[in-house]
């Protein structure tokens, strides 16, 4: 999809957008195609107690924290939403993404279902986005593929993969990642719809007395 972004209108209020999906469905890769793609986007950089991966950046992909400062960060209420998800704590910091849609952008979360819940109860604007894949053995190939996770890892990563994958039937949008160009030409489509709806451009409407 070829569009010239920069002559969109900005909405007043920023979107809050939640991808989710099982591991290995694609959701790094195409929520990375959709912030290069999308101007006014920012990601939510989660904290995590993961252990980075060879390539992630502290700060960039995640804030790389301690068990004790996680803990810190949520008694704190410094999370809009957290959960342990495959053995690991992940939150998202509350600041950043009510900062983003307070100047009118648009900010992108990649969390988990029961993250994305929480999400939708503290904010019911949120837009929902469920991405699968076009079958399950597809999701054991990608984490493999991937090789950045132990065997121990991709087994727990698929048993849990049920769970997430309830997600499909609460979210707004649903996306299938097989052909990946298709996928992210999917993504856009629905970001870029969203950011056109009437109710994000009430100055807009109100300019032309309608
Ligand atoms: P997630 O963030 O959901 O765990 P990733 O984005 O890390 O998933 O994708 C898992 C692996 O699958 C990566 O190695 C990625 O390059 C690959 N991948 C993603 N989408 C596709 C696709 N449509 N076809 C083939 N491989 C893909
Ligand atoms: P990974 O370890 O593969 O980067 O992420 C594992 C899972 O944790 C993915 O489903 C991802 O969406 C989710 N996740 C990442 N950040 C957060 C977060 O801040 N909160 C929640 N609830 N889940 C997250």
């Amino acid at each position: 999809m070829s569009l010239d972004l920069r002559t969109w209108p900005r909405p007043d209020r920023g979107a809050l957008f939640v991808v989710s999906g099982a591991s290995g469905t694609g959701k790094t890769t195409l929520v990375q195609e959709a912030l290069r793609r999308m101007p006014n986007l920012t990601f939510s950089v989660s904290a995590t107690t993961r252990p980075p991966r060879a390539g992630e950046s502290d700060g960039i992909d995640y804030l790389f924290v301690s068990p004790e400062a996680f803990e810190q960060l949520r008694q704190t209420n410094e999370l809009l939403e957290w959960a342990e998800v495959y053995g690991n704590r992940y939150g998202t910091p509350k600041g950043p993404v009510l900062a983003a849609i307070a100047r009118g952008d648009s900010i992108l979360l990649d969390i988990d279902v029961k993250g994305a819940r929480q999400v939708r109860r503290a904010l019911p604007e949120a837009v929902t986005i469920f991405l699968l894949p076009p079958d399950m053995a597809t999701i054991e190939t990608r984490l493999r593929a991937r090789s950045t996770d132990s065997e121990a890892v991709i087994e727990r990563r698929m048993a849990e993969a049920r769970e997430q994958l309830e997600g499909a039937a609460e979210a707004d949008y649903i996306v299938v990642n097989d052909a990946l160009e298709s996928a992210h030409d999917q993504l856009q489509a629905i970001l870029v719809a969203e950011l056109c709806r009437r109710h994000r451009h009430p100055t807009l409407v109100e300019r032309f007395g309608a």
